[in-house]
């Protein structure tokens, strides 16, 4: 762990040096902007310096990410990796706080353009942002988990459950702390998973929800405020964490909920039967990319194949794209026409989505941008 250079300083020219040493003079003057911060009972000198070598890797940078990562950078975590695979959209703007209009029309990378914000609102911590799709194959590299200076805790900015059970299968299978968030509509959820302490995800939810059977934002919308609290009861659990101090890191489910205003916790224990804590069984991370990937078919087209053997609520699914899309359907497949979604070779894209899951994405022949469509309106 390298320790950043501190900032020079005259002691007697400094207000919050006179009388103390030069050593803990300069110890000041670098953390004099987290001075109210340090204030906070438990935190001080001690838990800045201790915010200031942590690693935070955020998977995700959406409305959620945006939020905790402007939180954790704020707060001084000293090395903040960003994941994430999507392009900012002018839509994005509602929610996802890091991005400005400029950003949307460049159709610049969430992770780069979050990155940028960040290193412009804390010049004192180190930022990486990758622009990658998070898979098995990719996830212990991107995530830096072999390095000298792995994550401390995985935040959870993602839209999809198959990369959540993924981040839980890294977090059981390494003893990184994740931090699981998810919201939609005016609903939210937050769980953190501390590996050995409590139980993880998939206690709660043993098997991969079909696609299409639960709403995402794309489909059934999100309001902004709901996303602002989850994401900041996410980031105040991960800096619990960072700052050892567990007592204060909820062992289970937090549920959020506006318009009408309801807050649950749900004190919950480890499944013995789990698969995943219990079992070591962790098929999420050892999964075969190519089983659940994306691949080009024909002329630029992307074909995602089925997960499993599903037999999806086509009608369901039509009701939800109907916003952002024309759609036609049939007994065993639907053709959504999307009205304002092109791809990086400039034309429309077209879903067609098939009882199984299987899909196929028209109009572009970047997989990650095909995997995208598919999680923010098919879901799973
Ligand atoms: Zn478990």
């Amino acid at each position: 762990m390298t320790v950043r250079p501190a900032i020079e300083i005259n002691p007697a020219e400094c207000p919050f040096a006179r009388s103390l040493t030069p050593a803990y003079a300069v110890c000041i003057v670098e953390f004099s902007r987290y001075d109210r911060q340090m204030l906070i009972p438990g935190i001080g000198i001690e838990g800045q310096q201790r915010l200031s070598e942590a690693h935070v890797a955020i998977v995700g940078c959406g409305a959620l990410g945006c939020v905790s990562a402007d939180l954790l950078a704020r707060a001084g975590v000293g090395h903040i990796t960003l994941i994430d695979r999507d392009i900012v959209e002018w839509s994005n703007l509602q929610r996802q706080s890091l991005f400005a209009e400029a950003d949307a029309q460049q159709g610049m990378p969430k992770a780069l353009a979050a990155a940028a914000r960040l290193k412009a609102i804390n010049s004192q911590i180190t930022v990486r942002g990758l622009v990658a799709d998070l898979l098995p194959a990719n996830s212990l590299h991107l995530l830096d988990v072999a390095s000298t200076h792995p994550p401390n805790a995985i935040v959870d900015g993602s839209d999809n459950f198959a990369t959540r059970f993924l981040l839980n299968d890294i977090s059981i299978s390494t003893g990184i702390p994740y931090l699981y968030a998810g919201v939609v509509g005016k609903h939210a959820t937050v769980m953190p998973v501390v590996p050995g302490r409590g139980p993880c995800l998939r206690c709660l939810l043993p098997e991969l929800p079909p696609p299409g059977s639960t709403p995402t934002c794309d489909t059934a919308g999100v309001l902004g405020p709901i996303v602002t609290i989850a994401a900041a009861v996410q980031t105040a659990q991960a800096l619990e964490l960072l700052l050892d101090r567990s007592a204060y890191v909820v062992p289970g489910l937090i549920e959020l909920q506006l318009n009408p205003f309801h807050t649950r916790t749900y004190a919950l224990s480890a499944d013995v039967g789990c698969a995943c804590c219990s079992k070591r069984d962790f098929s999420f991370l050892s999964a075969d990319d190519a089983q659940a990937d994306a691949t080009l078919c024909g002329r630029d087209a992307v074909q995602i194949a089925s997960s499993g053997c599903h037999s999806l609520d086509l009608p369901h699914i039509t009701a939800g794209l109907q916003a952002h899309a024309d759609v036609q359907i049939w007994p065993f497949m639907l053709r959504a026409s999307f009205r304002s979604q092109m791809s990086e070779l400039g034309l429309p894209i077209a879903l067609t989505l098939f009882r199984d899951g299987r899909a196929i994405v028209q109009g572009t022949r970047r997989l990650d941008l095909a995997r995208s469509i598919y999680s923010r309106f098919v879901g799973g």
